[in-house]
Formats: C-alpha cells, sequence, structure tokens
C-alpha cells in the first residue's frame, strides 16, 4: 500500500497568494494537504483540519462535515492535540466529530497520543495518527523504536485494516525510520509541510528509498 502522507498547515499562511504558491509547490507529491478552511476553495484540496458535528444550523463560526464534503474534501483531521489544548476538546467531542464525518462519508484522522482516546465502536473505521505530544511542533521526534510500541498497541486494538501515521516533528532526515523500521503506514506532518523543499524530500525518502 502506498504511504499516506497529510500535511497540517495549521493556521498558516497568512494569505491567499502564499497558500495558492504552497500549494503549487507540492501538489505533485499527491500527499494530502490540509489549509486552514478560508483557503479550501480556492485550493480545492482533499484535506481539512477540523469539522462540527452537526450538519447545519445556529452554530456561529463552524464549519460542518457537510460542507467539507459538498467541497470536495475526502479527509478531515480530528482531536488534533492543539485542539483538545486550546479549545478544551474532550474525547467524547471529538468522537461526536469522527461519527458526524463518518455520517457524511468523510475519512476521519483521528489524532491520540493515548490508546483510550480510541472509541471503541469506532475504532475500525478510522485513520489513527499516533502524536506523541512531546514531539509535536517541538523538533524533538519520537524514536522510531518508541513510535513502533505504540504503533503495535494500536494495532492491537484497532485491527489489521486501519491506517495507522506516525505525526511530531517529522523532516527528511527522520522520515523513512517511521515506515521502514516503525512499520507506519505514513505520516502527518505539521511544521516541515510548509517548507516546500523539505516537504518534497520528506516525500522522495519515503517513496523513492530502496
Ligand atoms: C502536527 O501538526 O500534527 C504535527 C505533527 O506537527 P509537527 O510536524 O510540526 O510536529
Amino acid at each position: 500500500m502506498k504511504p499516506l502522507i497529510v500535511a497540517n498547515w495549521k493556521m498558516n499562511p497568512s494569505s491567499l497568494a502564499e497558500a495558492k504558491k504552497l500549494f503549487k509547490a507540492v501538489k505533485n507529491t499527491k500527499a494530502i494537504i490540509c489549509p486552514p478552511f478560508v483557503y479550501l476553495s480556492a485550493l480545492r484540496v482533499a484535506g481539512a483540519q477540523d469539522c462540527f458535528w452537526e450538519d447545519s444550523g445556529a452554530y456561529t463560526g463552524e464549519v460542518s462535515p457537510l460542507m467539507l464534503k459538498n467541497m470536495g474534501v475526502e479527509y478531515v483531521i480530528i482531536g488534533h492535540s492543539e485542539r483538545r489544548k486550546y479549545f478544551k476538546e474532550t474525547n467524547e467531542i471529538i468522537e461526536k466529530k469522527l461519527k458526524a464525518a463518518l455520517k457524511i462519508g468523510l475519512k476521519p484522522i483521528l489524532c491520540i497520543d493515548k490508546i483510550s482516546q480510541i472509541p471503541p465502536d469506532i475504532k475500525r473505521n478510522l485513520i489513527i495518527a499516533y502524536e506523541p505530544l512531546f514531539a509535536i511542533g517541538t523538533g524533538k521526534a519520537c524514536s522510531p523504536e518508541r513510535a513502533k510500541k505504540m504503533r503495535l498497541a494500536i494495532r492491537k486494538v484497532v485491527g489489521s485494516k486501519t491506517p495507522i501515521l506516525y505525526g511530531g516533528s517529522v523532516n527528511s532526515q527522520n522520515a523513512r525510520g517511521y515506515l521502514a523500521q516503525a512499520g507506519f503506514q505514513g505520516l502527518l506532518v505539521g511544521g516541515a509541510s510548509l517548507k516546500p523543499k523539505e516537504f518534497i524530500d520528506i516525500i522522495k525518502k519515503i517513496c523513492y528509498a530502496e
């Protein structure tokens, strides 16, 4: 199976012109690009960074799974640690979002750093991204050995078909280890996805290494 590479641009870049430039530089990689909502209609990408749990209604500021689906989005990141931290998203809220996304036919990418964050009843329908908190945006990536232990533990819970990604300070130097040594099916890349040369190098290391 081809590795699944997901680019989380977070709240970057700050103008549409920059977003178009960045997208143009990386679109041939076929990675799932997840830009801020405001750039979705211009870029027509396959990924988003979050969604609400209702399809429409009086929920000021929110974006629904149905809106994303109608925009051509296929994948949606849910439960990112930054949403848990800054927006106080709980496992309960995250589960509601996951179920709403699945109902509409989106593929949710659930970010976790603990096995207990995987909802038992929908665990086989998700893409899981293991993102150890200490590694997100810090430059302190998890060792492939340690990440592998967690991948194996997640695999026991979710069964054999669920893709499991690694995320946390991935760069072109460490990327290959998470697939070749640790056995992940792909990567969730934050900071490095904003640097086209580095991001393309990550993809090359993964896809073209022997
Ligand atoms: C992320 O945003 O999910 C992430 C892993 O970020 P970074 O690659 O910058 O650590």
